[in-house]
């Protein structure tokens, strides 16, 4: 009878060939295989590098000192401002914008106020002016002042971390506008801080406001004019704002406001030149 033998088995059914079982390899190797994948995962050479890092050292704020300040007169270094001095009749308002640069609020703000050719306050957050650099520039380019509102807008924090909230800001705000006027607006407005006394200690001017436009509240266009109208003074400070944290209404109400204030015979100044009036008038009057 004729047997057939399956060609891969021998006569006891044994495979007469191992059949391939797939790359073996040593538990040592495949370690040092998962630890290759790791590096090269980790490392990512082939992702884009930041081609100006070296160029993005941190400024040291204490290498920019000789040019600071020089336009903020002395009897205000280290001091608290807020309300024009007593007899000041001068018909002249500083607006002033907090917690941008951003692209929504800061642009159509630029552009009304450009416009007109009036120039304004912007008290910057430095992380914003670190993710804005363009916009942050665009504002010192079109003359306006660049301050500092602090690095992230935090309140509460420990010497060393004070330290680098308003140098950080600082240094952002030398690279966009090559200059600083050493003016600072503390979060929240918040004076019983360690970062205001660090500011205060640093011969900072701590800029606080005379006219609140309440825009935060998000109101209306009509209403922050209203606001703003309503306590508005020669020598006053409007606080604005032209952060992220959606102030749609502002850029809309600057227009109408910049007519109204006009329209009762004020000009803006920027917050070193209204301080330079205050000075003026206080050296003037004898006090
Ligand atoms: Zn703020």
């Amino acid at each position: 009878m004729y047997v057939r033998i399956d060609s891969t088995t021998d006569r006891f059914g044994r495979p007469l060939y191992s059949r391939p079982r797939g790359l073996r390899l040593s538990p040592l190797a495949m370690a040092l295989g998962i630890i290759a994948l790791g590096v090269l995962l980790w490392t990512r050479p082939w992702a884009p590098r930041p081609a100006a890092a070296a160029a993005e050292e941190p400024l040291q704020r204490a290498d920019l000192a000789p040019r600071l300040g020089e336009a903020i007169p002395e009897r205000y270094h280290g001091a608290i401002v807020s309300t024009p001095p007593p007899g000041f009749t001068e018909p002249v308002v500083a607006l002033t914008f907090d917690d941008g640069p951003h692209p929504d609020v800061t642009a159509p703000i630029l552009d009304a106020l450009s416009a007109r050719g009036i120039t304004a306050s912007f008290f910057m957050l430095g992380l914003q002016a670190e993710k804005y650099p363009d916009l942050a520039k665009r504002v010192a380019a079109e003359g306006h002042i660049l301050a500092n509102h602090s690095y992230a807008h935090r309140v509460h924090m420990s010497q060393a971390e004070a330290v680098l909230e308003l140098d950080r800001a600082e240094a952002l705000i030398y690279r966009a506008a090559g200059d600083s006027p050493l003016l600072f607006r503390p979060p929240e407005g918040r004076t019983d801080t360690v970062l205001t006394q660090y500011a205060r200690d640093e011969r900072f001017t701590i800029v606080q406001w005379s006219v609140d436009s309440e825009d935060w509240k998000h109101p209306p266009a009509d209403t922050i004019i209203a606001n703003c109208m309503e306590d508005l003074e020669p020598g006053s400070i409007v606080i604005l704002h032209d952060g992220g944290g959606g102030y749609p209404d502002t850029p809309k109400a600057l227009p109408g406001l910049l007519d109204r204030i006009e329209s009762e015979g004020y000009s803006f100044v920027t917050v070193p030149e209204l301080l330079q009036a205050w000075d003026a008038h206080l050296s003037a009057t004898g006090l």
